[in-house]
């Protein structure tokens, strides 16, 4: 199960803290859920078109996503429409609708052929009084009454634990008993406002797993950046369901990325899942402009700048091997490593660079250019393109007679 990047003393440490070696039992599989097209949508100032949305569910599909959250049936009209089409694409992947806790909703996702619906209600005393108005034993009421309609039609069922991260831990566990009891398949542990940590979640998600033993999706959000992290303390602590987007895109500062979780669960983790992942960058490209949201350079994982060296002595450890300065390869997810010849290049990769065109450079004009080099990318406050150093590098021979 150890790999390249977590090392024996990563495993010493994690088997410390766990107080047993972390293994998924035979034949268990983590499954991921993505939400894209649902939670990604509700974004604020997100909308994709059904065209969009068509040819992101193809995408997810060919990705190897186990399940797509399609929609929101009940919204009706084109929503529900493009959560058709979805389902009459015959992709690999479940195809999941996501419905508040009433019937209604969920006849609407049973209108749109989905095999799988989202149950959602809250679940924390704050949502319960002040969002429903209500009392914790009508939400199990409502809860009970949806899971049953749902499991009588053959679903799927998912029940969602709204705001679960801030529930009362006592009224959870009653919540997914009865959830189980009344036949649904798993539990989603959504982290509504994203406020936990590592070491919380796997504390809250152990309990829920020893006292239901239902299946949970981990719902996190990254209101603290620590959204990929909660998802896999998450499945540390035995949760076989993360619930993802592409980009991280989500409500606010996001929700788990598909990206981070894909490549945390294989690299940090030991799991592969088999993911086509030398399409993320291209698949990240897409839903960005779809929806509006352009990656920053340094975006985990599919960012253009994730494999760029500049600095003398990283440029220099990658040309040598790349494993010195890389934690996994760039054509595992559709990027290029390139070398970046700027202000804090070393001679060798400015050689390097010079032999992509077939020219090689002598010690002694590596130096001289060099010093050009850093002086032109001090100038125009940026590394130089290969058209500017093969200037550079025109100049400076005229200037040497040459
Ligand atoms: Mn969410």
């Amino acid at each position: 199960m150890p790999n390249s990047v977590r090392g024996k003393e990563c495993n010493r440490l994690l088997t410390s803290f766990l107080g047993k070696e972390w293994f998924l039992e035979e034949g268990a599989k983590v499954n991921i859920v993505d939400t894209t097209l649902r939670d990604g949508e509700q974004t604020a100032g997100v909308v994709f078109s059904n065209e969009e949305k068509i040819r992101i569910a193809r995408y997810l599909d060919e990705l190897g996503v186990d399940q797509i959250e399609a929609g929101i049936p009940v919204m009706g009209g084109d929503e529900k429409k493009c959560i058709h089409e979805i389902v009459e694409m015959g992709l690999n992947s479940s195809i999941m609708a996501w419905n508040r806790a009433v019937i209604n909703d969920i006849k609407q996702s049973i209108e749109c052929g989905v095999d799988a619906v989202a149950i959602s209600i809250s679940t924390s005393d704050i949502h319960i009084e002040y969002k429903l108005q209500t009392t914790r034993e009508d939400v199990l009421e409502r809860m009970a009454d949806a899971v049953k309609f749902a499991k009588d039609q053959g679903l799927y069922v998912s029940v969602n634990g709204e705001d679960a991260s801030r529930s009362d831990m006592d009224f959870l566990v009653e919540f997914a008993l009865t959830a189980k009891h009344c036949g649904a398949d798993r539990l989603r542990f959504c982290d509504t406002v994203g406020i936990l940590d590592p070491l919380t979640t796997y504390s809250k998600i152990s309990t829920l797993v020893n006292a239901v033993g239902l299946d949970i999706e981990m719902h996190t959000h990254n209101d603290f950046g620590l959204a990929t992290a909660n998802s896999l303390a998450g499945v540390y602590a035995g949760a076989k369901y993360v619930g993802v987007t592409v980009n991280g895109l989500g409500e606010r500062a996001g929700n788990a990325s598909l990206q981070e979780v894909v490549m945390g669960l294989k690299h940090l983790m030991g799991l592969d899942l088999k993911f086509k992942t030398e399409m993320f960058r291209e698949v990240a490209e897409y839903v960005a402009r779809a929806s509006g949201r352009t990656l920053s350079p340094a975006h985990p994982i599919v960012g253009t700048n994730i494999f760029a060296h500049e600095s003398g002595i990283h440029g220099d450890g990658v040309l040598k091997n790349p494993l010195n300065y890389e934690a996994f390869s760039p054509q595992e997810v559709g990027l290029e490593r390139q070398i970046v010849i700027g202000k804090h290049s070393g001679t060798n990769a400015l050689k390097a660079k010079f032999m992509e065109y077939e020219t090689a450079l002598t010690d002694e004009q590596a130096k001289d250019l060099l010093a050009l080099v850093r002086a032109a990318a001090i100038d125009v406050k940026r590394p130089l393109f290969d058209k500017e150093l093969a200037a550079l590098y025109e100049n400076y021979m005229k200037g040497r007679g040459k």
